[in-house]
């Protein structure tokens, strides 16, 4: 398959006036085709008049602005839909649009397939594939508005966006920081810094990196367990980096950004449930300032956990709310269609012999 052109989404300004320069046109250029891009969504570059025919032909030579499709969509009951984006080398990833009240949520990915292996993830069960680059993430939110229009109507903006879809952002620093500034940027998407949340497994140089570059952005922590040694079981990349240097970089990010971390803890039946684990969770988070997400483990066919019974769950909340924490418990969308992390995308990949029993568009 020959090498798409490169995108210009996930450019800077600056970078596409140097380009317009490149090609013998005006600087200003830039703030038009910027413009086009993010603003008309134009999707070629045919599609922005204001430009010099020859111009357009010599960005479409060697640049793109769309190289992803939507592959298919899947609706819940709930609204909830997951869709499959098939990129430009016929990878896909996969997202997922969560109405909810006045909110409309994009959860998406970053890589094809995760590195990371944890345990009860459904995107680790295809392993490391590549990183998205910042075009791609784009273009995810792209195609996730385009669909909330014309299933939700016209006024169906998004309002949040959570990278919490396949793939570890901060293992992707670059085209991840690329795609947040378009995103948040007033020449971009313009969705606001304290809309958009990144969830990473915890790597703690590019944490405090991440803290320091975009301080007003939110950051998830999936800590999962109150001690190494149940760590170490469910999350392997544990092993190399421990829950001490993973805490102790959430504290530094509270410190450089002043905005409280979110720590992430997916309950597992009789894995890292109990009151037990609640007490250690609560004294290993001493002293920092973090809410707590609790998150029932969301089934998949493959994996070989469960969740525990509710009461468990208001018990271990129960245990940290007593304890000072403030806890929610992340409500379950879209679980008749495969909700949980990377499953839609391991069904379709034919690695999993159980039909998810849905409808696909
Ligand atoms: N790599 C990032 C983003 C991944 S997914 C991270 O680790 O945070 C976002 C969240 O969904 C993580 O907390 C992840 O552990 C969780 N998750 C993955 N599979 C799940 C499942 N089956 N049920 C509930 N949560 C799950």
């Amino acid at each position: 398959m020959p090498e798409a052109r490169p995108s210009l989404l996930g450019q800077s300004p600056e970078e596409i006036e140097a380009l317009c320069l490149k090609l013998g046109a005006e600087k200003y250029r830039a703030t038009q085709i910027v413009s086009a891009a993010y603003k008309q969504r134009s999707k070629t570059f045919d599609d922005i008049p204001a430009l010099p025919k020859q111009l357009r032909n010599s960005l479409a030579q060697s640049h793109s602005l769309r190289l992803c499709r939507m592959a298919e969509v899947i609706r819940s009951a709930d609204e909830t839909r997951r869709f499959l984006i098939a990129l430009p080398d016929d990878e896909c990833v996969e997202s997922v649009l969560i109405p909810d009240g006045g909110r409309l949520t994009l959860c998406l990915s970053t890589q094809v397939g995760c590195a990371m292996g944890c345990r009860f993830c459904a995107s680790a069960q295809i392993g490391f594939k590549r990183n998205l680059n910042a075009g791609e993430m784009i273009e995810e939110i792209f195609l996730a508005s385009e669909l909330a229009t014309s299933e939700l109507g016209d006024s169906a903006e998004l309002t949040n966006v959570v990278f919490m879809g396949t793939g570890e952002p901060l293992a992707n620093y670059d085209q991840l920081s690329r795609a947040l500034t378009a995103i948040n940027a007033k020449w971009g998407l313009g969705i606001g810094a304290r809309r958009i949340t990144v969830s990473t497994i915890g790597l703690p140089a590019a944490m405090i990196r991440f803290a320091r570059e975009f301080p007003q952005i939110n950051i998830a922590v999936s800590l999962h367990a109150p001690d190494d040694a149940t760590r170490n079981q469910i999350v392997p990349a544990n092993i190399k980096t421990g829950i001490k240097a993973v805490l102790t970089a959430a504290k530094q990010c509270y410190e450089t950004a002043h905005r409280e971390v979110t720590i992430e803890y997916v309950l597992l039946e009789g894995v890292n449930s109990s009151r037990v684990d609640a007490r250690k969770l609560a004294s290993a988070l001493r002293g920092l300032r973090v809410n707590v997400n609790l998150i029932p483990f969301n089934e998949a066919p493959a994996l070989p956990f469960a969740a525990p019974p509710p009461a468990v769950i208001s018990a271990f909340r129960e245990e940290l709310e007593r304890r000072g924490l403030n806890v929610h418990i992340r409500r379950s969308r879209g679980s008749d269609i495969g909700a949980a992390c990377g499953q839609l995308r391991l069904a379709r990949s034919g690695q999993t012999t159980r039909d998810s029993g849905t409808e696909s568009s």
